[in-house]
């Protein structure tokens, strides 16, 4: 006998797309084989947990008869490539999902080992004559996420990525890209060389074939600079910061054959989904739906799983994944919008959409606790006590309606984004949190450890006093999070 060993399979699904039949199919695996939860993560792809050692060949099978795959979704590799959620918003948001597909498609690992091992067991070809230009003989020195905004949402938490791209817009077309490199949120505890960091622009190229070549040769600057000798300093964002930005940029461009230009004006307005309905340039119709953490399965109040594959049974919807961890059903014709309206009635969906307050549809956990094996703390099951326990006091102040991100994860690792929430907190051990503030809503600036190690109560009657001094103290519409760092200042 061995050990139970259990496993988690993460998708790669470039810009977060599925099938209703994708759907059908996915929902159906997550019942054989895993727990039957289904998890929409903050890289806006899916993730099963409890697939024991036995399942997990049956599993990514059953995938690949889906035309779904788990290739470069983990390892030291570019991850799944994120994007603005709904490319079907525009023709320009379609532009930048197309592009995500073509990004993802060229940094994917070239060999073909995966399907040996996990779908028939044939060597499809000598393993030695593979060859792979980009991570050559030994892959990457961590793991590489990059991201793409279409200003002005900043739905995917751009600059949280070790390389992100923002569409440039003028007269209603995407003339090109701004490029930064070198974010990444992870960090150890007690390890002050290690930090989250937003990515540093690099400048703007102008042609997709521009944007591809840049992209490619950041990454093999990274394979070739980034640290190799200690995991924890390996991501990108220290390797800009060993070499210098000028530096970094000098040799990306040396590689490149062209330079990049300024970098071009945009606006970041907002970074939350847009709940409930809406339609798009086509007349076709979309309907965002709050998912608490990405989790969706049933319960006995909130069939919420049952509920989804109903609308997918249906065939009449795709489905997309929100970098907030949210469902969008998209792509819907007028005449099936009143039928996709009355199951998501007949399960309660839209009631509880409409009924979450704007702190908990502003909320973000990573799994944790009891799924992570590098977990310190709750995240995904408890941050909804704590926000249930926040919002009488928000409500005492007259915040219930202030989008206020609050982002909570199991350990330093940032997968939950909290160093970029305007309330963070930081699993330290069981119970107890380190609380960050001072982040700005749009993801433009990481907040700051303003409490350490701290419990529910503790957490609690700190932002009670906070919110108190928020509404006696705020500047006009200034939000939390400005309100926040303004306060840190004076403090320090
Ligand atoms: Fe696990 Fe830490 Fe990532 Fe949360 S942040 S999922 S606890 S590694």
């Amino acid at each position: 006998l061995e050990w139970l060993y259990s496993y988690m399979i993460r998708l790669r699904l470039p810009g977060g797309f599925l099938t209703p039949e994708q759907w059908v199919g996915l929902n159906e695996i997550a019942e054989d084989h895993s727990t039957g939860t289904i998890k929409v993560t903050t890289r806006q792809t899916i993730q099963l947990h409890g697939i024991l050692k036995s399942h997990l060949k049956p599993t990514i099978q059953a995938f690949n008869l889906q035309h779904l795959d788990s290739i470069a979704a983990c390892g030291d590799v570019n991850r799944n490539v994120t994007c603005t959620a709904n490319p079907s918003e525009s023709p320009l948001h379609k532009e930048a999902y197309e592009l995500a597909g073509k990004i993802s498609e060229m940094c994917l690992p070239k060999t073909q080992s995966y399907y040996d091992i996990w779908i028939d067991d044939e060597l499809l070809i000598d393993r030695k004559a593979e060859e792979d230009p980009l991570y050559q003989d030994r892959y990457l020195p961590r793991k590489l996420k990059i991201g793409i905004a279409v200003p002005p949402n900043n739905d995917v938490d751009v600059f949280i990525n070790d390389i992100a791209l923002i569409a440039i817009i003028e007269n209603d077309k995407i003339v090109g890209y701004n490029i930064a490199a070198g974010g990444g949120l992870g960090a150890t505890h007690g390890n002050e060389t290690t930090y989250a960091r937003l990515a540093s622009i690099l400048g703007f190229v102008d042609t997709e074939e521009k944007v591809l070549k840049a992209v490619y040769e950041i990454i093999t600057v990274q394979r070739d600079f980034g640290n190799r000798s200690d995991r924890k300093l390996s991501r990108l964002k220290y390797t800009i910061d060993k070499l210098g930005i000028e530096q970094y940029r000098t040799e990306v461009e040396k590689r490149t054959g062209f330079s990049f230009e300024p970098a071009r004006e945009f606006k970041f307005e907002q970074r939350k989904d847009r709940y409930g309905w809406t339609q798009n340039h086509e007349g076709k119709y979309f309907y965002t739906i709050f998912v608490e953490h990405g989790r969706i399965l049933n319960t006995s109040e909130y069939p919420l799983k049952s509920g989804l594959l109903k609308i997918a049974q249906t065939g009449k919807v795709n489905f997309r994944f929100t970098c907030n961890q949210n469902l969008i059903l998209a792509d819907i014709d007028e005449k099936d919008k009143s039928d996709i309206e009355n199951i998501l009635t007949e399960f309660g969906i839209s009631d509880y959409t409409n009924g979450a307050s704007a702190l908990r549809k502003n909320s973000v956990a990573c799994v944790a606790l009891n799924t992570c094996s590098l977990a310190l703390a709750e995240a995904q099951r408890y941050l909804p006590s704590l926000v249930t326990k926040i919002e009488p006091i928000l409500e005492k102040y007259a915040l219930l309606e202030e989008d206020i991100t609050i982002r909570m994860t199991g350990c330093p690792n940032g997968c939950g984004r909290s160093p970029n929430a305007e309330i963070g907190f930081v699993g330290t051990a069981y119970g107890k949190y380190n609380l960050h503030i001072g982040g700005d809503r749009l993801g433009m600036r990481l907040n700051t450890k303003f409490k350490e190690n701290i419990g529910e109560e503790e957490i609690l009657e700190t932002l009670d006093k906070l919110f108190e001094k928020y509404v006696k103290d705020r500047h006009g519409e200034e939000s939390f999070g400005d309100f926040s760092y303004r306060y840190l200042q004076t403090i320090t």
